[in-house]
């Protein structure tokens, strides 16, 4: 289903593919039934370049953006909840550290991040603080050298695993600043980790600042929001990568479990209904990953991407939580059973629908395109 993939595009899917079957599939549906961090995997994907593959050449990286997605979707096909912890590692956990962090901070904790030796998260939404950043109430004051950071985070991927908490706080009337928090920062409390309706083994947590010490601010005073414009077309064709993966995981299985299934004496994929559900998924599948390579092209060329990435992203998440919901119906009553991963897709690519963007802010930014 793939256009014009380079050779070195193809390389970069097969090594994850194999990875994803290989060594995440087997232990998918135990890490949503049993959720924790899933550590050796982590090192693992770390082990084969995943976290430094966006960042230049001397970081470790210097994959072309589309290589990058191949990478995501790849894992995603494994597990998304791996894929998602894995996402925020190689993305938003590391990236203002990488843009930001000089010297001796660098060192001690970009390299051992992008190895996956550190766990690095961000922190911007709050209780009362989602699509809205501009509401939150998270604040850092100045005393002396040190900026102090008070409030309360919410949904923070990794944070009862994370070593460094990239934080998003008011400075001051619409001034939203960054800071890198370190774990062992006086205090920094992780709450309750949030029980969930999927990606289960992506732990999320709330997190407490009260007067805690920032390591550093990481860029300027007000930098929060033109830095994360820096990043945010990536992030969301990142989650349209992460979509397409799952999606493609059911579609695989419900188009197997068509060709074996027997009733009324033929496999179910000779009736029509049947045939119309494959045919829907497998159509709004290639659209998607066509949208998503698009913008991603696009990217490459450093031509202007936010209506694309946007339109991708939205289009690769309601596509994926169609053609999961379609390959449960393909399935039946073994659709809806734990036995089987179906019902785990389907509970799963729901994330898709929200981190990045949900898909009402996406449609709201979408026609601002139109008259930008
Ligand atoms: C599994 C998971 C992991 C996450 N990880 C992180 C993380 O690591 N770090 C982090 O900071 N955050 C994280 N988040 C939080 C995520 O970014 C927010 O959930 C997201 O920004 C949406 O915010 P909200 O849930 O508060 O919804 P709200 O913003 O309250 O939205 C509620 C509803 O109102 C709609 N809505 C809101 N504003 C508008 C508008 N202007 N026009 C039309 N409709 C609107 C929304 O689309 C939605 O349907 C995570 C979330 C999940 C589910």
């Amino acid at each position: 289903m793939d256009f014009a993939l380079t050779e070195e595009q193809e390389a970069v899917r097969k090594l994850f593919r194999e990875f994803a079957d290989n060594d995440i599939r087997p232990l998918a549906r135990d890490l949503d039934q049993n959720p924790r961090f899933p550590a050796d995997l982590f090192r693992a994907i770390g082990k084969l370049g995943f976290f430094a593959m966006r960042y230049p050449e001397p970081e470790g990286g210097g994959a072309d953006p589309l290589s990058y997605l191949v990478a995501v979707e790849e894992l995603a096909r494994g597990s998304l909840a791996v894929a998602a912890a894995a996402s925020m590692q190689s993305l938003m956990g590391t990236f203002f550290v990488h843009r930001f962090a000089e010297g001796d901070l660098r060192a001690r904790l970009l390299a051992p991040a992008l190895r996956g030796d550190v766990v690095g998260t961000i922190c911007m939404t709050e209780p009362d603080a989602g699509s809205d950043l501009f509401a939150m109430t998270t604040s850092a004051a100045q005393h002396d050298d040190t900026w102090l950071i008070t409030g309360q985070k919410t949904w923070i991927t990794s944070a009862p695993v994370a070593d460094m908490f990239t934080v998003f706080a008011r400075t001051g009337e619409r001034e939203l600043s960054i800071f890198l928090v370190e774990r062992d920062a006086p205090g920094l409390t992780v709450g309750r980790s949030i029980d969930k309706m999927g990606v289960k083994a992506s732990l999320t947590s709330e997190v407490f600042f009260d007067q805690t010490p920032a390591t550093a601010m990481l860029g300027g005073r007000g930098d929060g929001v033109p830095s994360l414009r820096e990043i945010l077309d990536e992030i969301r064709l990142m989650t349209a990568a992460l979509a397409l993966g799952v999606a493609g995981a059911a579609f695989d299985d419900a188009l197997a479990y068509s060709q074996e299934r027997v009733q009324f004496g033929k496999a179910i994929n000779r009736f029509q209904s049947i045939q119309i559900h494959l045919a829907e998924m497998r159509t709004k599948l290639a659209a998607a990953r066509q949208l998503t390579h698009w913008a991603a092209w696009r990217a490459e060329r450093g031509l202007e991407n936010t209506d694309e990435s946007a339109m991708a992203k939205l289009f690769a998440s309601e596509s994926a939580l169609e053609v999961c919901e379609r390959a449960a119906r393909i399935m039946a009553s073994y659709g809806y059973a734990a036995e089987y991963d179906v019902e785990r897709y389907l509970r799963d690519v729901r994330f898709t629908l929200i981190g990045g963007g949900t898909s009402e802010i996406l449609r709201l930014n979408i026609a601002r395109g139109l008259t930008r």
